[in-house]
């Protein structure tokens, strides 16, 4: 029992940081430990004290209501700007590379610290390749703009080291907050560090794993001249996501131009 529910909390905690999406159906939700009634007991247990078991909490900020100033949520040109999040990754970042190498266009990618230290020749590639960078934290921590600006600086710059080792003298143009959960305090520390905050304009909430045929759906609806379209090509299952690109990247190219955002 015990065993039981605390596995089912800690794939509550994984599934809690993956996926960028952000209104409307929140990761969290979809993340949702299942009940501990799943499996009911005759005799009731024992709950054990929360201070044995909670670690300490620390203090967050509220998240505001609306989006603070200052973001970034149109590509600055005709063209859309197409981003790939959570990576890199062994199996789909290779797979994107080439269809937009194959395309002929250029892509940014907000890449996670942990995943560059550990895939630093994809990183380079990415670099080597003509795309862009851009830094989505150290461990994809969705509170990270609710946190103090001592630890937002320093989880950027341990983000920043990582793609550095992997591709010195890269440009990290920008910084993406995980799950667009963004504060006012963590976009004056990205600007600071010289990172300008990128949100997006169009989500098809690939995260969260629909077929194909709706990711292209969702974005063909929403895409206008300027938008910065939101993808994943790491934290899961991706496999939807790149056979969407596989319409997406030719039909976008062709209707508006894809640009890298400025
Ligand atoms: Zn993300």
């Amino acid at each position: 029992m015990r065993p039981r529910a605390l596995s089912a909390l800690a794939l509550g905690l994984v599934l809690l940081v993956t996926g960028c999406g952000e209104a409307g159906k929140s990761p969290e939700k979809a993340a949702a430990p299942p009940s501990a009634s799943a499996s009911p007991s005759p005799t009731p247990v024992t709950k054990p004290s929360p201070t044995h078991t909670t670690p300490a909490k620390p203090k967050l900020r509220p998240l505001p209501k609306k989006l603070p100033a200052g973001l970034h949520r149109a590509s600055g040109s005709n063209g859309v700007a197409l981003t790939f999040d959570d990576g890199p990754d062994p199996r789909y970042t290779p797979q994107i590379l080439a269809q937009l190498r194959a395309a002929r266009v250029k892509a940014t990618f907000c890449v996670v610290g942990k995943q560059a230290r550990r895939y630093p020749e994809l990183v380079a590639r990415i670099v080597r390749e003509g795309h862009q960078l851009c830094n989505h934290s150290w461990h994809h921590d969705v509170n990270l703009g609710r946190r103090s600006a001592a630890e937002i600086r320093s989880d950027l710059e341990r983000t920043n080291e990582a793609i550095h080792a992997a591709a010195p003298k890269a440009p990290i143009t920008w910084f993406r907050q995980p799950g667009g959960r963004w504060t006012a305090e963590e976009v004056t520390v990205a600007k600071q560090m010289g990172l300008r905050p990128l949100h997006w304009s169009v989500d098809p909430q690939d995260w969260d794993h629909p077929p194909a045929k709706t990711i292209i759906k969702r974005v063909k609806g929403a895409t206008r001249h300027g938008s910065v379209v939101l993808m994943h090509d790491a934290g899961g299952d991706r496999a939807q996501t790149m056979a969407a690109c596989r319409h997406l990247i030719p039909d976008l190219k062709r209707r508006f131009g894809i640009a890298l955002p400025r």
